[in-house]
């Protein structure tokens, strides 16, 4: 049986944060009449029971916020995911959910964060059934879910097709992998991606309230980003396109070997690049 451990917490009336072990953070948003799962975490344990048995026994929808492995690793679990056009097509992807590319993402959090977690990488971590049915997620689409609606916004960066949502009711910010910090960005991208989170910076106070990103290892589980972080991230983004960066040699996260790497800094937020990485991609 694959594990159902996975910790959850509703962390406001509806809006769920479902831990997969700190790999990633997937939410559940319940409405009145439908719900919405924002995105699919590495695919470790049994992520739709938990969903059907312990949050909500309502229809849902699956919306991905990009095509990293560690969001869409859990896609082929449900029948159907939207996902933005541009990071629609999974044939050649920098980080693929491969089988041996989750397990050795899982295996390097746990080693990263020296801990024991409920479940096991051999049993635990399993082919996909199928392969997903995917439509298309559009800027300003709307999921009314009965009682609230929540609007997707493209916020290109991270990935081409990166997107955050907002939720009405709770006036809450998801914002995937777009606004965190320890930003991953492409360098030819850093425009782009500065006009993407002025965009979102701008509706704070108007559309919403507090920011969650979809990794919680830079805030609490079910606690929210630091009021500065989507701010500081606008300004590095900044500083680096008119040559003020601040740079300095850190610890790479993502490295199983200790490798450092180089970030820029603002305040409370580190930018780099998305550098090579060693991900098995079969
Ligand atoms: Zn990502």
């Amino acid at each position: 049986m694959r594990t159902r451990a996975l910790p959850y917490y509703e962390f406001s009336e509806g809006m769920f944060e479902i831990d997969e072990f700190d790999c990633a953070s997937v939410f559940v948003i319940v409405g009145e009449e439908r719900a919405l799962v924002l995105d699919t975490g590495t695919g470790i344990g049994n992520l739709r029971w938990v969903i059907e048995h312990k949050i909500t026994d309502k229809p849902y929808d699956v919306v991905l916020t990009h095509n990293h492995a560690d969001h869409i690793g859990g896609a082929g679990f449900f029948d159907d995911v939207w996902i933005h056009g541009e990071d629609a097509d999974w044939s050649d992807l920098p980080v693929p959910p491969t089988l041996t590319g989750r397990k050795f993402y899982a295996k390097l959090i746990a080693g990263r964060e020296n801990k024991n977690y409920a479940y096991d990488v051999e049993r635990d971590i399993v082919e996909w059934p199928k392969e997903p049915v995917k439509h298309i997620l559009q800027d300003g689409q709307v999921f009314d879910l009965g009682g609230r609606k929540v609007t997707v916004y493209h916020c290109p960066g991270h990935t081409a097709g990166e997107c955050a949502v907002i939720d009405d009711k709770s006036r809450i910010l998801l914002a995937g992998d777009a606004c965190n910090r320890n930003l991953l960005i492409p360098e030819d991208v850093m425009e782009e991606a500065r006009k993407g989170l002025e965009r979102l910076l701008d509706l704070k106070g108007i559309a919403y309230d507090l920011v969650y990103n979809s990794h919680h290892d830079f805030r609490g589980f079910g606690s929210p980003l630091g009021d500065a972080v989507l701010p500081d991230a606008v300004a590095c983004l900044k500083s680096i396109q008119d040559g003020t960066a601040v740079y300095k040699k850190v610890p790479d996260a993502l490295s199983s070997e200790g490798a450092m790497k180089m970030v820029a800094e603002y305040g409370s937020v580190q930018v780099s690049g998305l550098s090579d990485n060693d991900w098995p991609k079969d």
